[in-house]
């Protein structure tokens, strides 16, 4: 869930008060990053999947499945372990969010090779194995997007409680040990989260109504607390879900593609971009939340609400007094404005976006289209900021920028190439749930690179309106669904009218 970087996070009031220096900073090293590499040409194909998985420990006995809460205790064992060949040439752990949960990646990028495609499922495989090997025999490691009755009582192991009143998250459902333990960051994010939002999230899941659900489905909230603003925030006909957890909480696939130059990033962002709520609806693998089942089958709509930091005013519920805008998305959704020369005419929503920033980017020689996207990244403040990394040297790093990059949880990301010139221009694809086998994960891993060689060589165009492919009226999970089912239906697929520069396929 973003940049690792080492140190020790500050609090909200701290990085608030940093908030313009990360933006002023981000930007400058954003000009001159892009500087420096806008000419970059030549890069392979290479790219790579990040599966999230959990750890569930089974009490056959009693027929109960708990999430372990052990990750942070086997990323060390994994780093301690003497390495073996084997581990070198495979795999990479790294925390996520959850304290049940470990990521995984190749450890080397797969290549232009047609024969890489098929060691992917054997990689997959490879990882899922590596952790087994480490677990207690009534331990397994699954690929589940989101454990079904997490928030439930009683569902972890070991045992633990929720207390609302010191939690970051202050939940009545979540306790505080299930945020992973092994980086500060996941805790002071959901901590900042809340403050800068000025109260709890609040996430409204539509409950799937069957034959024998209650109507109207209400929740007697007063059994979890006597907090009425729990109560009030809580919709009838809905599972409500007060944190930050139950979205950063659950496990997704994601595949990032390096790319010839910064052309074709820009070309693939936006041709993949209608394919995200494609993706999604085809993976969707969660449709159950805190043991309920729900109207929905996917994480996203979840995720968004669950990190959703803006304040009242920027929601538009206050009239705007402080804060610099009305912003109607979370800082996780989908994608709001194409990047291309090809893309721009799609673009056909009002863009919320910092017009100094814009400014600023134009009179370094930044083109319109780059300098909307990231004005329009930049209107977020940082939600989280190490003291050791406040002062950086513009001109050989890049971690404010980064910084609020990173928080910019969209289904797809546009990416720089990194300071130490390894990697060049990406984009990483986001929206895909993770499967439960690691056959499917593979095959839906090497679809999205096969895809982007199809559009590539055929000069395919995938583009829809912009307000086509995402929720722009307000925060609702009806609105974000109607996105998968009736407008991608229209895609029909034409060829660009621009040509690229010639392609090497794989
Ligand atoms: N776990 C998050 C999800 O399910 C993704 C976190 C990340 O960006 O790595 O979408
Ligand atoms: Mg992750």
């Amino acid at each position: 869930m973003g940049l690792l970087s080492k140190g020790t996070p500050l609090s909200w009031q701290e990085t608030k008060r940093y908030a313009e220096h990360v933006r002023k900073n981000g930007i400058q090293q954003f000009i001159n990053q892009y500087h420096q590499m806008k000419d970059r040409q030549g890069d392979y194909l290479r790219w790579g999947d990040e599966i999230e998985y959990m750890i569930i420990k089974l009490d056959h006995e009693n027929r109960k499945a708990r999430v372990s809460l052990r990750s942070s205790e086997l990323l060390q064992i994994i780093c301690d372990s003497k390495t073996t060949n084997l581990r070198e040439l495979q795999s990479l752990w790294q925390p996520e969010y959850g304290e049940y949960i470990l990521e995984g990646t190749p450890r080397h990028p797969y290549g232009y090779l047609v024969e890489h495609l098929n060691i992917v499922e054997q990689n997959m495989n490879f990882r899922r194995k590596e952790v087994q090997s480490l677990l207690k025999s009534d331990e397994v490691i699954l690929s589940l997007t989101n454990f079904p009755r997490l928030g439930c009582f009683d569902f972890t192991s070991p045992t633990t409680w929720v207390d609302p009143s010191s939690a970051s998250s202050h939940s009545l459902f979540l306790p505080e040990d299930v945020i992973t333990q092994n980086h500060p960051r996941f805790k002071t994010l959901t901590q900042n989260i809340l403050q800068r939002r000025k109260e709890k999230v609040a996430v409204n899941v539509p409950v799937y109504v069957d034959l024998k659900t209650p109507r109207p489905f209400e929740e007697d909230m007063s059994k979890y607390s006597g907090d009425e603003s729990c109560a009030a925030a809580a919709k009838k006909d809905h599972i409500y879900l007060d944190a930050v957890g139950f979205g950063a909480g659950c496990c997704c696939l994601q595949i990032t593609i390096q790319t010839r130059n910064i052309n074709e990033a820009r070309v693939l962002y936006d041709h993949l971009t209608p394919l995200c709520p494609v993706m999604l609806a085809l993976t969707a693998a969660s449709p159950i939340f805190r043991g309920y089942l729900t109207d929905v089958d996917s994480r996203w709509d979840v995720i968004a609400a669950s990190v959703d930091c803006r304040t009242r005013e920027e929601r538009s519920l206050e009239p705007l007094r402080n804060e610099r805008f009305v912003i109607p998305k979370s800082r996780h959704g989908s994608v709001d404005c194409y990047l291309s020369t090809c893309g721009s005419r799609y673009n056909d929503i009002p863009l919320v976006y910092d017009k100094n920033i814009e400014q600023q980017l134009l009179d370094n020689k930044v083109d319109k289209q780059m300098a909307l996207h990231i004005a329009h990244l930049f209107i977020r403040d940082p939600i989280l900021l190490y003291s050791e990394r406040i002062h950086q040297d513009n001109a050989n790093e890049i971690d404010h920028f980064e910084n609020i990059q990173s928080t910019n949880w969209q289904s797809m990301r546009f990416k720089l190439p990194s300071v130490n010139k390894d990697a060049g221009w990406r984009v990483e694809f986001r929206p895909c749930e993770v499967q439960l086998t690691d056959y499917e994960n593979a095959a839906f891993g090497v679809f999205i690179v096969l895809l982007t060689r199809a559009i590539l060589s055929f000069n395919l165009n995938m583009l829809i309106p912009i307000s086509k492919v995402g929720c722009y009226g307000g925060n609702g999970f009806q609105s974000e669904y109607d996105m998968f089912s009736s407008s991608t239906v229209g895609i029909s697929i034409q060829h660009r009218r621009e040509e690229l520069v010639p392609f090497h396929p794989l």
